[in-house]
């Protein structure tokens, strides 16, 4: 992960492109400035990959492909083909944006009640639901990149498995990011053997440096690359998943105990076999004379982050100080979060997710927020008649997930959101397999969340679980402005909406608004802030009656590209953030 491996030269036999392997060397910077095609991600061997299809002629689709598959090997913790995500695409021929839902589905036999132990009548502790069969959901990562190489792209999946496949069998190298997510995970990795023997070489997590080979998931790449995704949802690898969440493989020596009973799931070979991607008209609303494309159900980042930039766009922000903007930062978040809670799940009907993005609900909403004192939180979700009213949180967990950001030289745009949920998803690698399985369906709430009202994210037949995945495109005359996305949670709503006000609003440049410090407020108590926005704004804030805490160390290791005049393309990743992220240009200028 992260380092490039002895160059990571790709080899590029495999390209599916006529010339020969160049080494493609590219060096971990977060800002890459030029033209010609442009790529940002967390990882230096994603961006390799990524930028090597750009150079050899590939499109913006291949390139994703091809960083995400890379993904899936060298950070297998927050992605890979267990698991799930949301692709939005701008197509520059037809001037028009596309997505490709590929959220994970729960069983057909899912009913509301499916994280509540039947023994006791109480919801499963998160941990307990977590590592278990319970929590995983028909991946739909591998039926992304299908539908995406074959409705966009200009090269097979099957070659970017093969190339994917090399980097697994070669390794990667390990950094101290990787070090922590194994370390805070060892615990429910050490359940399985299948886990154990990749990510805790000698019971430990491995030491930085360490290379890691994952020769099993070279050869399950390679099996789809031969055999197509039938092999994943229909054949012998969709008997092996079936196999491990219905029978998870507990190991007779676990590293260390666990504190819950690891319960067996209910996928089966139908689930699997029924799964398709979506492909949902993407949010659409206005700021400021911008147009902004997002993610629609299940997820609820475009209707989130639509609706608070129409509630800021809505406020009297021209003559205001930084800390007003801020202000009014936080506000809009918290009644926007107010809205998804009540409103927002995989069922909402399209009449409610326009009207939660249209001007007049934010207009609604905009007047509630008073200039010089804080709502007192958890809002209300609206409709609202200007008064300000409280309700209860809908809180969210997780920080894990990767984004990736592309553009090629015609203009297309790629903004890609991929997880496992948590931190290496359930805990459990697929046997023989080399990939883990994600514990998404622990996205729906356990138990209804909104009172006397129906809580639109509770488990069902066949249903998908609310996401806060936020890939967004902005366009400016009609054009790309600007692509971003983050990690992190629900914290992935407040990082995307943080860097487009930044950018757009409070004077930075996109790479100052990638690393400007955070703030989320999720409809919660507190604000949950890194300590350098604290320290900077919390004195302030508070005096207008905002509330901190707790802190988070580090919040969204974003990725974006800026688009320039001239055809300029600024691609920007992650400065510090989960040790940095990786931008590369095909042709830089200085
Ligand atoms: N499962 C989360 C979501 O879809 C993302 C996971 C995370 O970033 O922690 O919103």
């Amino acid at each position: 992960m992260r380092f490039l491996s002895a160059l990571a030269a790709l080899s590029l036999t495999t390209l599916g492109f006529a010339t020969p392997a160049a080494a493609a060397t590219v060096t971990k910077t977060p800002t890459a400035r030029g033209y010609g095609g442009a790529i940002a991600t967390v990882d230096a061997d994603a961006t390799a990959a990524g930028l090597e299809v750009l150079r050899r002629g590939g499109n913006a689709v291949d390139a994703a492909v091809a960083a995400a598959a890379t993904l899936g090997v060298t950070e297998p913790f927050a992605s890979g083909i267990g698991g799930g995500g949301f692709f939005v695409y701008y197509d520059a021929r037809k001037h028009r944006v596309f997505t490709i839902d590929g959220r994970e589905a729960g069983p057909a036999t899912m009913t509301s009640t499916y994280f509540v132990n039947p023994a006791t009548g109480l919801p499963y502790a998160f941990d307990e639901a977590r590592v278990s069969g319970l929590s995983v959901g028909v991946p739909g990562t591998l039926a992304t990149w299908e539908s995406a190489a074959r409705q966009w792209g200009t090269r097979s999946l099957s070659s970017a498995l093969t190339d994917a496949a090399e980097v697994a069998d070669r390794g990667y190298t390990v950094d101290a990011e990787f070090r922590r997510q194994v370390t805070e995970n060892a615990a429910a990795f050490g359940q399985f053997d299948a886990t154990k023997a990749l990510y805790l070489p000698g019971g430990a997590p491995p030491a930085v440096g360490t290379t890691i080979r994952n020769p099993d998931l070279a050869d399950t790449y390679r099996e789809i690359a031969r055999k197509g995704t039938g092999a994943f949802y229909r054949g012998d690898i969709a008997e092996d998943l079936l196999a491990t969440v219905t029978n998870p493989p507990v190991s007779g020596s676990p590293a260390a105990p666990w504190a819950y009973p690891i319960r067996p799931g209910r996928l089966t070979a139908s689930d699997l076999a029924k799964y398709r991607v979506r492909h949902p008209a993407p949010t659409r609303s206005g700021y400021k004379g911008l147009t902004v494309y997002g993610m629609s159900t299940p997820s609820s980042g475009g209707t989130a982050v639509g609706e608070a930039l129409n509630i800021l766009e809505a406020s009297p922000l021209d003559s205001a100080s930084t800390v007003e903007k801020l202000h009014y930062y936080l506000e809009a978040s918290a009644l926007s979060f107010a809205d998804r809670g009540r409103y927002v799940g995989a069922g909402t009907p399209q009449s409610t997710l326009r009207k939660l993005i249209s001007d007049r609900w934010a207009a609604g909403r905009a007047c509630q927020i008073n200039p010089d004192k804080a709502l007192v939180k958890p809002v209300a979700p609206g409709p609202s008649s200007c008064t300000p009213a409280t309700a209860a949180a809908t809180p969210d967990t997780g920080m894990s997930t990767t984004n990736l950001t592309v553009a090629d030289k015609w203009g297309n745009v790629v903004e890609y959101t991929l997880t496992l949920e948590q931190f290496g998803g359930n805990g459990m690698v697929v046997p023989g397999r080399g990939f883990m399985l994600n514990n998404e369906l622990t996205d729906f709430n356990f138990t209804g969340t909104q009172g006397t009202f129906d809580d639109p994210n509770l488990p069902g037949p066949g249903k998908r679980p609310r996401s806060s995945m936020s890939p967004t495109i902005v366009l400016k005359d009609g054009k790309p402005f600007l692509a971003v996305g983050a990690p992190g949670g629900s914290t992935i709503i407040t990082t995307v909406l943080q860097i487009i006000y930044g950018r757009l609003e409070l004077g930075l440049t996109l790479p100052q608004a990638l690393a400007a410090p955070r703030a989320a407020q999720r409809n919660t108590a507190g604000i949950q802030a890194e300590p350098a926005f604290h320290t900077t704004y919390g004195p302030q804030l508070t005096a207008l009656g905002h509330v901190f805490g707790p802190d988070a160390p580090e919040i969204g290791a974003a990725t974006a590209i800026e688009f320039t005049r001239h055809g300029g393309q600024l691609a920007v990743a992650e400065p510090v953030r989960r040790g940095s992220g990786s931008a590369a240009v095909v042709h830089p200028t200085s």
